[in-house]
């Protein structure tokens, strides 16, 4: 095994040498005082050597051998034969970050949707070739190999799957950067269908071993919960307060490697598993009676159990909270751990050292957790350590539905963290009697402005507020997309923008191109490395250069052959997961993403069902034919999302055994939406559904992979979707649907849904079908909670209102479709022209506006 370290070109970033010829080329030039010792392992280069390093692993780590190994043996060999690499670079990285000292960001998120990593993996390494071949050589199929791999499903949608793109973007971009999370042990559920209704079960990722995470036990934290507070005087007669905790809980570090795209660092996240601790509280004994009310306490190992399922809401209970406090606080005593083992007790350099990013308000209870920590540990006063904390934190807002953000009821943060709530109230006070008095001193409504920026909710049931928390206490607030970032101004946060202005900016959501299209879409990226520059997966932008191919002939046909062979395989797995036949000749009509009401599914379905309407009154109808195909959870509390799965799994099931329409229209739901299956679906896709209400989606992550992989958008003005629209231009989407300030106008009117029903003949129709058992046999009324959503209940997301512009939209895309040239320019110009979409930029906007980092590379 060579020992040489690999050298590194120059450039800032270099993509993965192409070929073997390129690598002869770059001769090693490394100090001799700097090569490798020799357990250190480099990247096999060699088909032989990646065989002998899986097969040694075969035997060694997974004790079998080639004979009797089960796939997962081999899944877990390969791994290891990588990790011999990867777990070096993660080494070199930690060693080169703390020997230079460098401004770190520490990403704070409840959620990390990773999916599967043994690709990725590779592929960052330049060694999918190597290790494909490889395997094929030791008598494997790779993609069944691929396959064993669980998800990683630590998040629930858009908020987790950025958090990966952007943690994966980091390590490229060699930033010095660590994710703190949950080590849960349950992630989202698995979901199947039992007679078209949505069934849990729960999902055991690492049930058998994770090759992937090493656990840190020297890095072991204790975090306090409950108790009380004692407030005493100190011999400068001062008050001090001690927190008596009523129990603690042991942190426990897993670190998993997150590998930068070519030669670059490897960073990690750190993720938390809950334990008990030996601790025992003898003054919260001795003080009599807390014994008893702390036996109905969340017991320390269901911390890090499972994985809250809700996408937007939060149920309001102790152990989201206490998951929240968890792992914010094991990350902070991280962070002051390895910042004091660099400068002691000098907390004068911590805001230069460290910014910790809160992904939404889930990780906001650090703000008065640091500041527990600067006033009862470290002894500062108020005002330095608040300042200290203003210069720490910065907030990323994820919504504006107003379920979504996120209140405690006081009596719970006082009884779970007495001590912080205390904090709360001090940083609120002072907000309200000083800056909010200032600025709006000859405001009429004072009061009333007051009561609104107020972190706490007056009332019968007093309330936190963490978004109004996260305001205050951050430097920098930003929205996820151009036009969401306007409305948390406007809207969601006026006068909070009004004291500061220059606190709120934007940085626009992006994708990791090597997972959405170099890992996921091979064929694809090879056609693309032929005609541009082979780093595009570093330098998305150069993707541009392929718009001037798009009227090219034999381009389009490359371009559409690609699409045409992904759709067949799609089919393949569509008919191992539900089997249904569908036409790869088809429109693939994709929507994939959680199922919610303002993400309009229903609107998508009630479409469907009006076409298949026209079908069944016109069987010769001339349309193209189309697979409409769906991907989506339902949070299992949420009724009407559930309800709107079943209903889409009954119209399925009719049309698709339905002759009369001889196959011009399929419909499937596919089971257990996630990272791994959206790989699988992307590449195929030709029409992407991105029809929110406008003004709901904050940005849309899967607008942006679809696009990227050449599907033209279906689309409202939301979130990203307009951005999307800027850069492939008019021609090259469709947009339909109410603005954001039709909407508010609509709204403002006072909305009518039974107008829009009464006005529709056909929308009437579709509607009235779902009291009818024709979906449903024998069993009339089953889906009418559908129908009523858009009726009876209000149509809160403006289906109706939204519908005949949609079903234009559909017409259009059906004439656009049946100009093949044409609709091979459009899918070309949307791969084209999604370099901005790239994680990387969201990154960089982040480093420039926000977290202020240099680079550093290690490796
Ligand atoms: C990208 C992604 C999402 C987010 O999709 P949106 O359409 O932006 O809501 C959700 N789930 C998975 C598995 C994803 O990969």
């Amino acid at each position: 095994m060579a020992t040489v370290k690999s050298t590194k070109t120059t450039g800032k970033k270099a993509a993965p040498a192409k070929s073997s010829k390129a690598k002869a080329e770059s001769a090693p030039a490394k100090a001799p005082s700097q090569s490798k010792p020799a357990h250190i392992i480099d990247v096999p280069k060699t088909v032989e050597e990646l065989k002998v390093s899986i097969l040694r692993h075969l035997h060694t780590t997974q004790g079998t051998d080639s004979e009797k190994a089960s796939k997962k043996a081999w899944w877990g060999a390969t791994a290891s034969a990588i990790n011999e690499v990867v777990f070096e670079r993660v080494t070199q990285t930690q060693k080169k970050q703390r020997k230079t000292d460098t401004r770190a960001v520490h990403y704070l998120s409840l959620e990390y949707l990773m999916g599967r990593l043994l690709k990725n993996n590779l592929c960052s390494l330049d060694l999918m070739g190597v290790a494909e071949q490889a395997l094929t050589e030791l008598g494997c199929d790779f993609h069944e190999i691929y396959d064993e791999e669980p998800d990683m499903a630590l998040g629930n949608g858009g908020l987790g799957r950025l958090a990966a793109c952007y943690i994966d973007s980091l390590a490229t971009l060699n930033y010095p950067a660590i994710g703190y999370g949950i080590h849960y042990e349950h992630g989202l559920f698995n979901q199947s269908f039992l007679g078209g209704r949505q069934v849990e079960r729960p999902d055991s990722w690492r049930e058998y071993g994770n090759p992937w995470e090493i656990c840190r036990p020297e890095s072991v934290q204790e975090i306090p919960l409950y108790g009380y507070v004692e407030t005493r005087y100190n011999e400068q007669g001062e008050i001090e307060k001690e927190w008596h905790p009523g129990r603690i809980i042991k942190g426990v570090p897993w670190d998993i490697p997150i590998v930068g795209y070519g030669e670059s660092n490897v960073n990690i996240l750190r993720l938390w598993e809950s334990r008990a601790s030996d601790f025992f509280n003898w003054d919260v004994f001795n003080a009599g009676g807390y014994l008893d009310s702390h036996v109905e306490n969340v017991q320390a190992e269901t911390i890090s159990k499972v994985l809250y399922p809700n996408d937007t809401t939060d149920a309001g209970k102790e152990l989201r909270l206490i998951q929240q406090y968890f792992f914010t606080a094991c990350s902070i005593k991280d962070i002051v751990r390895r910042y004091k083992r660099a400068h002691g007790d000098d907390w004068s350099k911590f805001a230069d050292q460290v910014v910790m990013q809160l992904n939404d308000t889930h990780p906001a209870v650090a703000i008065p957790e640091m500041m527990r920590i600067l006033i009862d540990r470290a002894g500062m006063e108020w005002d330095d350590a608040w300042a200290l904390c203003q210069k720490v934190f910065a907030y990323t807002n994820h919504t504006l539905l107003p379920e979504a953000l996120e209140k405690w009821p006081v009596h719970l943060f006082e009884r779970v963290l007495p001590r912080h709530l205390e904090i709360i109230y001090e940083i609120n006070a002072r907000f309200l009697d000083g800056i909010v008095s200032k600025v709006f001193a000859d405001d009429e409504h004072l009061d009333a402005i007051k009561s609104k920026l107020s972190i706490i909710e007056e009332g019968d049931h007093k309330m936190v507020r963490m978004g109004n928390l996260s305001v205050i206490g951050s430097f920098k607030v930003n929205g996820v997309a151009q036009i969401h970032s306007e409305l948390v101004k406007s809207d969601l946060f006026p006068e909070f923008y009004r004291i500061w202005p220059e606190k709120f900016t934007n940085v626009t959501n992006g994708v990791t191109p090597r997972r959405w299209l170099k890992a996921c879409n091979p064929k694809l990226s090879e056609l693309i490395d032929k005609h541009i520059d082979a780093d595009w997966p570093v330098h998305l932008d150069k993707l541009q250069g392929l718009a001037k191919k798009a009227k090219n002939k034999t381009f389009q046909n490359a371009f559409m052959k690609i699409k045409h062979d992904n759709k067949v395989e799609l089919a393949k797995t569509i008919k191992e997961l539900t089997d249904v036949d569908v036409d790869p000749n088809a429109i693939f009509d994709i929507q994939i993403k959680r199922l919610h009401e303002y993400k309009r599914q229903q609107l998508n379905l009630i479409h469907i069902m009006a076409l298949y309407r026209r079908l069944l009154q016109n069987p010769d109808l001339d349309v193209p034919k189309r697979v409409f195909i769906f991907g989506a959870k339902a949070a299992p509390g949420y009724h009407m999302a559930k309800e709107i799965i079943y209903a889409i799994n009954k119209v399925a099931d009719r049309i698709n055994l339905d002759e009369r329409i001889k196959d011009k229209l399929k419909v499937v739901l596919l089971p257990n939406y996630r990272v791994s299956l959206a790989e699988k679906m992307i590449p195929a896709a030709d029409v992407s559904e991105q029809i929110s209400t406008a003004g709901k989606e904050a940005s849309g992550t899967g607008n942006m992979k679809l696009a990227l992989n050449g599907a033209v958008t279906v689309g409202t003005l939301d979130g990203a979707n307009i951005e999307i629209a800027e850069e492939v231009g008019d021609d090259n989407i469709v947009i339909f649907g109410l603005t954001v300030a039709q909407v508010k106008e609509l709204k403002g009117e006072g909305y009518n849904p039974w107008d829009y029903y009464y006005a529709n003949p056909e929308l009437k129709a579709v509607l009235d079908w779902f009291d009818t058992d024709y979906f449903t046999p024998g069993k009339p009324g089953e889906l009418a909670d559908v129908k009523r959503s858009m009726l009876d209940y209000g149509d809160e997301y403006l289906c109706l209102a939204d519908y005949q512009s949609y079903s234009q939209a559909h017409k259009r895309v059906d004439e656009l479709f049946r100009d093949k040239a044409k609709w091979a320019e459009m899918a070309i110009i949307n791969t084209a022209k999604m370099g901005k979409f790239n994680s990387d930029r969201s990154i960089e906007d982040y480093v420039r506006d926000i977290w202020k980092l240099e680079s550093c590379q290690a490796v």
